[in-house]
């Protein structure tokens, strides 16, 4: 057979650049034109309907049956409009991706004609067959259905000739089977605690949303070297391979000028996502070879969670279409940076205001701290929520990793902030503050604002950061649906806030005065969280050591970490604000287990198959010549005059022999310790025996192969190289 690596070296110089065929130069003239957004909906709706919609949207309110009829039926003009032939429900399970089913629109008449039917029923709910999603055991306790339903706050879209209806997908009995139902209820939940939060300054704010601006990072690959490498294709990352002799050591990728080719790519998913109403702002090279990022201007959370969903998918179809692959796997190649996708986090009110974002005066920026430390609190009291929102068998590989953020959950709050929590710890006293110090603090608190402006305080290494009018949450993943973090993080704040609320009510009913009571709780909550503050390098040993003696935890194995969950407070916490029941706690328990376990299954499956079928025959064909030639060369020489010259080949036999007796003895045992743990019954104790005894192998048994790709013949070796795969010209 054919070397692939050879044949993939050849076709990936051959590539040309697919040009982009643009609707109009101007972004401005396309930009939604495939989104049912506000406009459309005015010109295809009739008032009535139209109302009606945006009180579902801004205040959730129920739509009623015969609306929705008249909703289907602009929506279906519209879609028709824009050329749609289908429609599907666009939802996002537990799997990670998005599903769609696509209906066609057009229907049978009785006198054997067609029409095109969409109704109100179409449009607000449908029952996909739920069976095969992931549902963590709810199904099978309670019905097999589940069903769909329509989110207005998303607007509809058309992709593909087909309409797409964002949807929640929930278990007929109510549970939530994806990501979308818990973030809108977490969003909803973190409305009510910040606008309570925000009357005690402003009692104009009747409604608070987060916001979210996401960074997306990814690699991309040559098409050719992707299907040469079956576990890319199938894990998503390299199980093996050599690091380059070059890779990042230069920093010459980061923010370089991007290669052609990618350009084209980068222009064409652009375009695609701006037909969608998605904001796509900025784009460059980052640090590793291959690597590269897209970044939003942020949106309403769930309108950026789908947002990022869609994205990831155009950029999959793009790629293909351009012959690349695109990773968003967290740690595709060792030993260069994997991808993360950072996540902005804000809170916005319907008066404008950004509650993270320093204000005019005194008061609005007392407001201000009242929310950087409420978040800076949640952050303290939910770190291990945090981190199980985000760790992952992928994820797992890059947090660490002397790239990313360690597992150990911290807050960068930059000079300035720190320095105004100072001045409050050390001037708030529990007696009744003077007149004078009052004004005095007031003063002091008033000055952020110019402070702040010329903020350069950048810590690029905190897992979570202040950024000036934003935290950036940096742990997240690349690959992740960022719903996950972001409930997590609007849950553990409405919850923060809601105490931050009691805590000043109880001294307001002591008789101190609302300044004083806020100032108290700060002076309190500050104290209680310094501990959490880090604003040194994260990447560095010293942190971790300095982080185990402040008590700050620190798990990096995802199994353990995921335990968080099902914690008695974690589960109380979510039933109380209602964002997920205990049920559905203890449903995404399960599945993020069972994902775990099979990907380090699948891995372990493909590197197992690898080993054997490609590496060690390789090897032994090296091994071959080199015996052939040390034969060739007893039969010509005098016997002293043999060993010192067949000396390097007789060693590298050696070594060969070595490495292909260990791999194969590594496999073995690790085949053995995968059946070990496929007899575990109880699927939480298999998730760890996969953790602790299986994927462990995954890199001892690499380390052998790739030192013999070093010594194996180039010519022999049938697996693309890293140094092949990472230059795109
Ligand atoms: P950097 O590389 O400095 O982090 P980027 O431009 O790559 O900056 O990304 C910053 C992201 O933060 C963008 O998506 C931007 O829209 C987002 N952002 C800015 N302000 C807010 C905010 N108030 N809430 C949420 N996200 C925000
Ligand atoms: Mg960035």
């Amino acid at each position: 057979m054919a070397n692939l690596r050879f044949q993939a070296l050849e076709d990936s110089k051959k590539r040309e650049i697919i040009p982009v065929e643009y609707d109009s130069i101007k972004t401005s003239d396309f930009f939604g034109i495939n989104v049912f957004n506000k406009q459309k909906m005015q010109s295809y709706l009739s008032k009535e309907a139209f109302e009606e919609v945006q009180a579902a949207v801004d205040e959730g309110k129920k739509i009623d049956r015969r609306i929705a009829n008249q909703i289907a039926l602009g929506m279906k003009a519209w879609a028709l409009d824009r050329g749609a032939t289908h429609y599907t429900h666009w939802f996002q399970p537990l799997n990670g991706a998005t599903a769609e089913k696509h209906d066609a629109f057009f229907e049978p008449t009785v006198d054997g004609g067609v029409i095109e039917n969409f109704h109100g029923d179409l449009l607000v709910q449908q029952e996909p067959d739920a069976s095969s999603f992931p549902n963590g055991g709810i199904r099978n306790t309670f019905e097999a259905r589940g069903y769909t339903a329509w989110d207005p706050s998303s607007p509809a879209f058309v992709i593909d000739r087909t309409l797409c209806i964002p949807t929640i997908f929930v278990a007929y009995t109510g549970e939530a089977l994806d990501f979308k139902t818990p973030l809108l209820k977490s969003s909803h939940a973190l409305d009510k605690a910040a606008v309570r939060v925000c009357n005690m300054f402003d009692k104009e704010v009747t409604k608070v949303h987060a916001t979210l601006g996401w960074e997306q990072e990814y690699f991309l690959i040559d098409e050719a070297f992707y299907n040469a490498r079956p576990d890319l294709m199938l894990c998503g990352r390299t199980l093996m391979g050599h690091s380059s002799a070059k890779n990042q050591q230069l920093e010459d990728h980061y923010f370089g000028a991007i290669p052609a080719r990618v350009a084209s790519f980068m222009y064409d998913f652009e375009h695609e996502s701006y037909k969608l109403g998605i904001p796509v702002k900025t784009r460059h090279n980052e640090v590793a070879p291959n690597q590269f990022e897209c970044a939003p201007v942020f949106e309403e959370v769930n309108l950026a969670v789908d947002h990022n969903q869609l994205l990831m998918a155009i950029m999959e179809k793009t790629a293909v279409k351009h012959k690349f692959r695109v990773l968003f796997h967290e740690k595709p190649f060792a030993g260069i940076n994997g991808s993360g996708k950072h996540n902005n986090w804000s809170m916005a009110t319907n008066t404008g205001i950004n509650l993270l974002s320093p204000g005019k005066n005194p008061k609005s920026n007392l407001r201000f701290l009242s929310f950087v430390v409420n978040t800076m609190k949640a952050v303290m009291d939910n770190a291990d929520l945090l981190r199980s929102s985000i760790l992952t068998a992928g994820n797992e590989h890059r947090l660490g990793a002397n790239e990313a953020p360690p597992s150990i959950i911290s807050v960068f709050l930059g000079s300035h902030i720190n320095k105004m929590l100072d001045i409050i710890e050390n001037s708030v006293s529990e007696t009744k503050m003077t007149p004078d110090k009052k004004t005095e603090l007031k003063m002091d608190i008033g000055k952020i604002p110019e402070i702040l402006l010329d903020n350069t305080d950048r810590n690029r290494t905190s897992p979570f950061a202040f950024t000036g009018n934003r935290f950036e949450f940096r742990a997240v993943g690349s690959a992740m649906n960022c719903s996950s973090p972001m409930v997590a993080l609007n849950t553990a704040m409405a919850n923060q806030l809601n105490i931050f609320h009691d805590d000043i009510q109880n001294l307001l009913d002591k008789g101190i005065k609302r300044d004083e009571a806020i100032f108290q709780v700060l002076k309190k909550y500050i104290h209680e969280s310094r501990k959490i503050i880090f604003e040194g390098n994260g990447y560095s040993q010293e942190w971790v050591i300095e982080a185990n003696k402040r008590g700050l935890s620190n798990i990096g194995d995802t199994p353990v970490s995921l335990q968080a969950f099902v914690s008695k407070e974690n589960i109380e916490m979510f039933d109380r604000l209602n964002v997920l029941s205990p049920r559905e706690m203890e449903a995404r328990y399960d599945i993020r287990m069972e994902t775990f376990r099979k990907k380090i299954q699948i891995e372990s499956r493909v590197l197992g198959d690898l080993a054997v079928n490609h590496i060690i025959p390789t090897a032994i064909r090296y091994q071959n010549i080199l015996i052939e030639n040390v034969r060739g060369m007893r039969d010509l020489l005098k016997t002293g005059e043999f060993n010192r010259q067949a000396s390097l080949q007789l060693s590298t036999l050696k070594e060969i022999s070595n490495h292909i007796s260990s791999i194969k003895e590594l496999v073995d045992h690790m085949t053995e310790e995968r059946k070990l743990a496929n007899a575990i019954n109880d699927s939480i104790a298999q998730t760890h025996a996969y953790s602790n005894k299986v994927k462990p192998y995954l890199n001892e048994i690499r380390v052998h192969i790739d030192k013999l790709e070093l010594i194996v013949d180039d010519e022999l070796w049938t697996m693309p190289k890293y140094r092949e795969m990472l230059f795109i010209r």
